[in-house]
């Protein structure tokens, strides 16, 4: 039997980097990719080899299709991932009358064209294997919506459309699509929050751990998972039910 891969996009840190641990605890090979942070990379790929598998760094810019084409056409010439974790995200929060275009258009392009620009390549190859699993990660304010987060809610909206249409098209070639959709959790994305407003909102009365997400799209990509796709699956601590 060959390896199995897994591919996760902003696997670097906070819910990604958990996600690339516990898959590798799966007995995945991992492909992380992030942006720009090697550091933290490099801390992940040190963490995933200590647990007995490989780890190959992939640093590119989701939005870009050159880059996005650079770094993973010579990877999927040799092997293809049996899961796809699209989970690269940003936020720039501002109400609406104040937003600029460039904070529109940031966050639209991460979630949504990083999601075209990856998925489009990897589900080519899943095709022709018959075989893969992808989870998406949107958030509670794609489904709720957020004040201050037109940009993020239209993009983590946009995705699950997106997971279901592509479930939908793929699922006839042994290809599961599904949507994890976390409330708050504790990273980086969230340090500057008020918890303390925010935790009294939430009927769990705490934030979300980033093990907690994983598990979850660890479920999703297992054999447990075999009738499951189109599914938005949500990790909030009831604050959205
Ligand atoms: P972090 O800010 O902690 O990490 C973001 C990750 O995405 C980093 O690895 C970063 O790479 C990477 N990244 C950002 N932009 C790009 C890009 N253009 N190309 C490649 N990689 C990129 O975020 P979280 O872990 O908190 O969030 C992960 C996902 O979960 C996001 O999609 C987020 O929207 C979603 N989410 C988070 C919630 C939360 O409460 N934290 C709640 C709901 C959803 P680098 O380190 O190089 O910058």
């Amino acid at each position: 039997m060959g390896k199995k891969i897994a591919l996760i996009t902003g696997a670097s840190r906070g819910i990604g980097s958990c996600i690339a641990l516990k898959l590798a605890a799966d007995g995945y090979t991992i492909w992380a990719n992030y942006r720009n942070n090697h550091e933290a990379a490099e801390e992940l790929r040190k963490k995933v080899e200590a647990i007995g598998v490989d780890c190959v760094l992939l640093p590119f810019d989701v939005t870009s299709n050159v880059e996005t084409e650079k770094a993973l056409q010579p990877m999927l010439e040799q092997d293809v991932p049996e899961v796809l974790i699209n989970n690269a995200g940003i936020i720039r929060d501002s109400l609406l009358v104040w937003m600029t275009e460039k904070d529109w258009q940031d966050v639209i392009d991460t979630t949504l064209k990083g999601y075209y620009n990856v998925t489009k390549k990897v589900v080519f190859n899943m095709l022709q294997q018959r075989k893969g699993t992808i989870v998406n990660i949107s958030s509670t304010a794609g489904q709720s919506g957020f004040p201050g987060q037109s940009n993020y809610a239209a993009a983590k909206a946009g995705i699950i459309g997106a997971s279901k249409s592509l479930a939908m098209e793929v699922a006839g070639r042994g290809i599961r699509v599904n949507v994890v959709a976390p409330g708050f959790i504790e990273t980086e994305m969230t340090a500057k929050l008020p918890a303390d407003e925010i935790i009294a909102k939430i009927p769990m009365k705490r934030m979300g751990s980033p093990e907690e997400v994983a598990s979850v799209v660890s479920f999703l990509c297992s054999p447990g998972a075999s009738y499951l796709t189109g599914q938005v699956i949500a990790v909030n601590g009831g604050i959205y039910v």
